[in-house]
This record gives structure tokens, sequence and C-alpha cells, in this order.
């Protein structure tokens, strides 16, 4: 404890007081004694009473008056007691008993003060643990079942999920129709899915339609500050949770404690680990039929330990996924709920741009293009304001401070043409949806490929399509200025990783034969934090030649393709250096207007056009 020197002072204090015990008693007045003995031969003295302890001597004059004298410590001495006797004086003895009670106080007071200093100090010291301990119990904060109006509307999508917990509700809603019939339901169920999906919204909202407290706490809550009030708070949560049956319990981020205890970085884990413990033991220690759900999300079921996912615990696991494009619809519907939107927005062909895009993304995405729509001035959001806001939310805010100059422009706008054309062309290619040379976010250019369907396969054509779209930015700069620049990096890295995990992934290399080795990326804090490789060398090069290969072939084939199209790249080129953006259809039409213009004969081996 640091506050330790408070001590310091104190004991000093004691100490003296202590001290002072010792200290030798008041020394015999002796002139006072001197004059009282004249007295006594004087015959002024009726009586007097002596305190043998302290020596004092209480004196009642002839004339009645008093008062009192320090005679010598260790008594009267005999030849005074004689002159006192011959003076007729009556003498007394105080009790010495009488005097145990001062002495005694005198002698327990330092020590009591000593004590009463620990006493205060150790209640000091607790009522500051306890402030630590109250604040972590302020923590498990309860919502009361009105206040989380969050019902199962305001979750779009997720319809399986959805089926899923239903029972659960019907569970919380009476969970003494389950009892009699001896059902049980899952203690502890696990939310797991990818960041932004909705899975704090889904836990809120059960609580809602069943209309019971929802008691939430964030997995880092638990490590905050000193040691044990991680499980102190677990504690505390599930204390709170007893109390207001039936009720849900809802820890979020639970990889934050839950993660496979004897691994991670550096030392300092038993935190974590003596609150994961508590929750486990908190988790058998109630009954499945009591009333009690616990929740959990997480978006690393793999670092879980174990323990956690055992049948009693969290043994029933539903995933959340990133929503797919009807889904995505409905999402963005319902938070366009509360803003006024333009009758002509249609949200499916948002839905179909945003492909990948989690609910939280496609919220943001609502709010970004309310506020563009606000920005404008305009009262109500259009289709361009949604725009504005999915390419802000794509690649970052527009740097419209970067200018190009002109030998620049022209090969990005080459660059871009190249995706766009490949794009449009290609077969099993996703068609064009907008390309432009406004610098966004760190790129110069984008192509937005606009997926006609979800996909949940990728073929092989498809593959090979992508790749040689992606190669096709660089593949126009060779074909038109001989080299090609350093924009095409991030082209590159994509198309190099997409090869290589059709290479060691999917099995797509003849080479390697039916031979497929799952991702693996280094897993930071996770169990295994070295990369761990589990082919040979051998098996590594093979990989390695088969990637540059696959690579290889896409970009010779983007390159002849691109020349044999090299008119209308030219003219996409040209029209965007003009207008900037092109939408997919105009660059649709540029390639057929070549084409018609220029027959067959300019094309003679257009084998893949679409
Ligand atoms: P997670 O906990 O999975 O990371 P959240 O539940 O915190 O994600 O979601 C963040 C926000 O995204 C929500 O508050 C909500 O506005 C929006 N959101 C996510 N999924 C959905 C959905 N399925 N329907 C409606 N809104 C959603
Ligand atoms: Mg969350
Ligand atoms: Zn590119």
């Amino acid at each position: 404890m640091r506050r330790r020197w408070w001590f310091v002072p104190l004991l000093l204090i004691g100490l003296v007081m202590g001290l002072s015990m010792f200290l030798p008693l008041p020394a015999a007045d002796e002139a006072g004694y001197a004059s009282f003995l004249q007295e006594v031969d004087d015959g002024l003295v009726a009586s007097v009473t002596v305190h043998p302890d302290s020596g004092a001597i209480d004196v009642v004059r002839t004339n009645e008056t008093t008062y009192v004298v320090q005679g010598p410590s260790d008594g009267i001495p005999d030849s005074d007691l004689a002159r006192l006797d011959a003076a007729d004086v009556e003498r007394e003895y105080a009790a010495s008993s009488s005097n145990w009670i001062p002495t005694l106080l005198l002698t327990l007071l330092p020590v009591l003060l000593i004590v009463g200093a620990f006493v205060w100090l150790s209640r000091r010291t607790q009522s500051q643990l306890t402030g630590v301990t109250s604040f972590s119990r302020s923590k498990a904060r309860v919502h009361t079942a009105a206040r989380t109006d969050i019902t199962l509307d305001d979750v779009a999508g997720c319809a399986s999920v959805k089926e899923e917990i239903a029972e659960v509700i019907d569970f919380l809603k009476s969970p003494e129709r389950f009892r009699e019939v001896g059902a049980r339901i899952p203690k502890g169920i696990l939310l797991v899915g990818p960041p932004g999906t909705g899975k704090t919204l889904l836990a809120r909202a059960i609580a809602g339609e069943a209309a019971v407290p929802f008691l939430s706490i964030t997995g880092s809550e638990f490590l905050e500050m000193f040691v044990g009030v991680g499980a102190a708070r677990v504690r505390d949560l599930f204390e709170t949770a007893r109390s207001s049956r039936p009720c849900i319990v809802f820890v979020d981020e639970i990889d934050a404690i839950g993660r496979k205890r004897g691994t991670g970085l550096g030392g300092g884990h038993d935190e974590r680990e003596q609150a994961l413990n508590q929750l486990l033991a908190e988790m058998d220690g109630f009954e499945s039929t009591e009333g009690i759900v616990v929740l959990a999300a997480t978006n690393r079921p793999d670092i879980l330990d174990p323990a956690l996912l055992r049948a009693g615990r969290f043994d029933r696991q539903i995933v959340v996924p990133l929503p797919t494009q009807g889904e995505r619809a409905q999402i963005l519907a319902v938070h366009c709920r509360d803003k006024r939107l333009g009758t002509a927005v249609d949200l499916d062909v948002v839905a179909r741009g945003t492909p990948g895009m989690s609910g939280a993304e496609l919220a943001n995405l609502v709010n970004e293009a309310a506020l563009a729509a606000v920005r404008r001035g305009a009262g109500e959001i259009t289709g361009v304001d949604l725009e504005t806001a999915r390419d802000r939310i794509l690649m970052g805010i527009r740097r419209t401070s970067l200018v190009l100059d002109e030998g620049e422009q022209q090969v990005v706008a080459y660059h871009e043409a190249g995706h766009a054309l490949l794009a449009q062309v290609l077969a099993h290619a996703d068609p064009v949806h907008k390309v432009t040379i406004l610098p966004a976010g760190v790129a110069l250019g984008a192509t937005h490929q606009l997926p006609i369907r979800e996909r949940h396969l990728h073929r092989r054509p498809e593959l090979d399509d992508a790749l040689a779209v992606r190669l096709g930015g660089r593949a126009a700069e060779e074909l038109v200025f001989g080299e090609a620049s350093s924009g095409a990096q991030d082209d590159l890295v994509a198309a190099t990783q997409l090869a290589r995990t059709m290479v060691r992934e999917w099995g797509m290399s003849e080479r390697l034969g039916h031979l497929a080795w799952g991702s693996q990326g280094a897993v930071f804090l996770g169990e295994d934090l070295v990369h761990t490789r589990d082919y040979s060398d051998e098996t590594a090069r093979v990989i390695d030649e088969e990637t540059e290969r696959i690579l290889g072939e896409q970009a010779r084939r983007a390159l002849a393709v691109l020349r044999r199209h090299r008119t209308a790249l030219d003219s996409i080129a040209l029209r965007l250096i003009e207008r900037e953006t092109l939408a997919g259809s105009e660059v649709e039409a540029i390639i057929s207007g070549n084409r018609t213009a220029h027959g067959a004969a300019q094309l003679p081996f257009d084998v893949v056009a679409g």
C-alpha cells in the first residue's frame, strides 16, 4: 500500500505519549512543602489527606480553607510525621486504589491512540478499496425492462438468428412453463460474428422482446485496475442477476477475458484468469431453470478457452453473419425509417453496391448520406448523397486538395480504364458500376464493380477474370507507356493474395493436386503468435511458383485483351480525363461503340468479349 508513510507521524505521536509515562512524577514542591510544615508547626493545619501514589497532600486549615501541596513522592518522612502528630494534625491516607483509574487511563492512552490510528488507517484503506469494488458494481449496469425498448424489429435481416433466439425469448417470458415440462434452455449462448453485425443489438433486442432486465458488461471492463477486482465484478454481476430474475446477463467482447488460459503475450494474466475462473464458477452455480440466460458476444471464437464452450456453459453458438444483399437492403430501410428519403432512392441498388458491409457500416452510410444532404442544403436524402457517403466510407474523404499533373492524370486514367475495360469485357467478371480518377483516400482512382448476384462459391473462371481485372490497371500502363508506375501496388498485393489463396487453400493448382492448407495468418495475441507452416520448404517453393504462374498467365491475358481493345481503352481514358467519373453504362457504350465502328477487323480474336 503506497500510503504506509501515514503511519510514521502517528507512530511518533504514540511513542511520545508512551514515553511520557516513564517520565519522573512531578518533582516535590520543596518551597510549598516547607511552608506547609511551617503552617503545621504554627498550628494552622487541621487535617491532611495524603495521596501515597503521587505524594500530593490535601490540606485543610483550621480556618476551613483548603489547598493542595506536593509532598515528597516517596511519602512524608517520619520526622515530618512526628511534627504533624505534635501539632495534632489529623492524618488520613487516601486509598491508593482510587488512583488506579487515572493511572490506568494514562497508561492506556497511548496504546489506545496507536490502536485508534491503526483502525482509522485500515478503515481509510478499506474505504478506498470499497470505493473500487462499488465502482465495479456500478459497471454491471442494470437496464430495466422499461428502458430496453429495442425490439427485434430494430434488427433487420438475421432471420436464422431470430429463429434460434425465439425459444430463449419464450423462456424468459415464462420460465415456469419450461420448468413444468422440465425443459432446459441453454445457460449460455454465444453470439459469434464479424464486428458490426449487430450482436450487441441482438442481445438487447432479446431483453427488450422478453421485457426482462438487461445486465451488460464488456469483457475489457473486467480487466481494469486492481487484481481481484475482475473476479469481484463477475460475482457482483451474478449477484445482481440472481436478485432480478428472470434476466439476461450479457458479456460483450468475451474474448477479452475468455481467451485460452496460459497463452498470450507477456505476463500478467492472473487477473484475466481469475475473472474467467469466476465466470465459469458462476455459470456452474445456477440452474438453467432459474431464469437467467447468459449471452456473450465475440468476433474471435477461435481464441476462446475451451472450458467456456463446454456443455452447461456457452454450449450454444449462434453465428451472426455479414448481411446478404437482401438483408443489406432491409438494414438500410431500418436506418432510413426516421430519415427523410427521396422517393427516387432505390435501396436495393445501394445494397448491391455495398457488398461486405456490416450492419454498423450501413447505419453509418445512411447517417453520412443524411449529413451530405444537410451539407447540400437539401431537404431529403437522394441517391447522390448515398453515393457520396458510400465513396466516403469506402475510400476515405475525397482528397480534393490533391492535384495531379497532366502526365500523372493520364497514367491514372489509363490505369483505371484498364480495370474498367477488362471488368466490362471479360465474361465472368463483375460489370463496372463506376470508374473514377478522382483521388480518394490513398487511391488515386477507383473502379467499382457491381456483382450481379451474391456469390457463395467462387468458380475458377470467375477467379481468373477477377485476377485479370486486378492486373488490368498495370497492364494498361505497360501497354500505353511501356512501363508500370507505383500506382499498381495495391492491385499487385491483392492479386497476389488471391492467387496464393487459390493455390494454397482452394487446391486450384494441378501441381499441388488436392493438397490444401488453411489460412495461416500470424495470430496476434492468439494461441500461436508464431507463423506456423505445416508444409515443407519444397512445397512452399511449389506454392510460390504456382502463384507466380497464375499471376503471370492472367497478366498476359489482361495485356492481350487490352491490346485487342486498344481503341476502346483510349476512348475510356480520354473520357475519364474529360469527365473524371464514368458510370458503368457509359463504359459499356464506349466499348460497344468501338466494336461497331471498327468492325471485326480490329478485334479478330475477341473470344472473351461479354
Ligand atoms: P456488434 O456488437 O456485432 O459489433 P453492434 O450490435 O454493436 O455490432 O452493431 C452496431 C450498430 O450497427 C447497431 O447499433 C445498429 O445501428 C447497426 N446494426 C448492425 N446490425 C444491424 C441489423 N441487423 N439491423 C439493424 N441495424 C444493425
Ligand atoms: Mg458489440
Ligand atoms: Zn488499380
